[in-house]
């Protein structure tokens, strides 16, 4: 095995843009000068806004950048069985608890105080007792799985994690509350999937923008409770506009396809991304 494994993770919800075009010379630049391998992941647990053009599409724009990637592309889709597995073992800790909030209920129990990802879950399924839980899953209420993160925590002790730039990080997965690991609309999520995918696939140096640079703390929090490796980390810059917005896959303008079209070449997308 390569001692440097990078991967390039899209969500095939748009089509790719300068920021994507950034992120993927990031980490294949990573593996390449260490002479390591360079993976390729599509994320698309989210079926109600993932779709296969998209994905199609981000295969083809890399093509075209010039981006090889090493081995079969790994689609989250095909992989709930894993995600299912990691659920289970948190399970049987105890770690875990089912959640039928919606979003009013959260909104109605008050203020609660923000975290990375926005207004912290309150508790409120958490004192549920266990013949109320079975009742209403019986009676089919749609629910979604937590992660009790005060018990997790005391169970996994200190962290820390490896920045490459900026060194050892103490893990503060508390400033995320009880985060949802298996949403209502899909058995997973972001932060237990990603976890999972980076250990299967043998990564080693996860690569991602500063906008989930924080997410790292939930993630080495299931690392440890699930007995997972543990990569290195390094956070790339996100592209803005001429006015300072980041770019976003909502505006078609500032795709790569559109720049394509418009007569920029690869050669010149590659210089605008950073990277010659
Ligand atoms: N799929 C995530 C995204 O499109 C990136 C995965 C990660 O690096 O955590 O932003």
């Amino acid at each position: 095995m390569a001692n440097v494994v990078t991967r390039f993770a899209p969500s095939p919800t748009g089509y790719l843009h300068l920021g994507h075009a950034h992120a993927a010379l990031f980490a294949e630049r990573a593996a390449r000068i260490a002479g390591g391998l360079f993976l390729l992941r599509i994320e698309d647990i989210d079926h109600t806004r993932c779709r296969p053009e998209f994905e199609a599409a981000i295969l083809e724009d890399l093509a075209w950048l010039g981006i090889e990637w090493d081995g079969p592309v790994r689609r989250q889709s095909d992989h709930f069985d894993d995600y299912r597995t990691g659920l289970a073992s948190l399970n049987a800790m105890g770690l875990i608890y089912p959640c039928f909030c919606t979003r009013s209920d959260i909104a109605a129990a008050g203020n609660a105080p923000h975290g990375p990802d926005g207004a912290l879950y309150p508790g409120i399924c958490r004192a549920l007792d266990a013949a109320t839980r079975a009742a209403r899953i019986s009676r089919g209420a749609p629910y979604a799985l937590r992660l009790d993160m005060s018990a997790a925590i005391l169970r996994a002790g200190t962290l820390f994690w490896r920045d490459l730039d900026a060194g050892e990080i103490p893990a503060r997965p508390y400033l995320f509350g009880d985060v949802v690991l298996a949403r209502k609309d899909t058995p997973t999520s972001y932060h237990l999937s990603v976890t999972l995918d980076d250990d299967i696939q043998g990564i080693t140096l996860v690569t991602r923008g500063e906008d989930l640079r924080a997410a790292t703390h939930v993630h080495r929090l299931l690392q440890a409770l699930l007995g997972l490796e543990t990569p290195s980390y390094r956070f790339h810059r996100l592209m803005t506009d001429a006015t300072g917005r980041r770019l976003a896959k909502r505006n078609r303008a500032e795709t790569l396809r559109t720049l394509r079209e418009s007569g920029t070449t690869s050669a010149d997308v590659r210089q605008l991304a950073g990277f010659d």
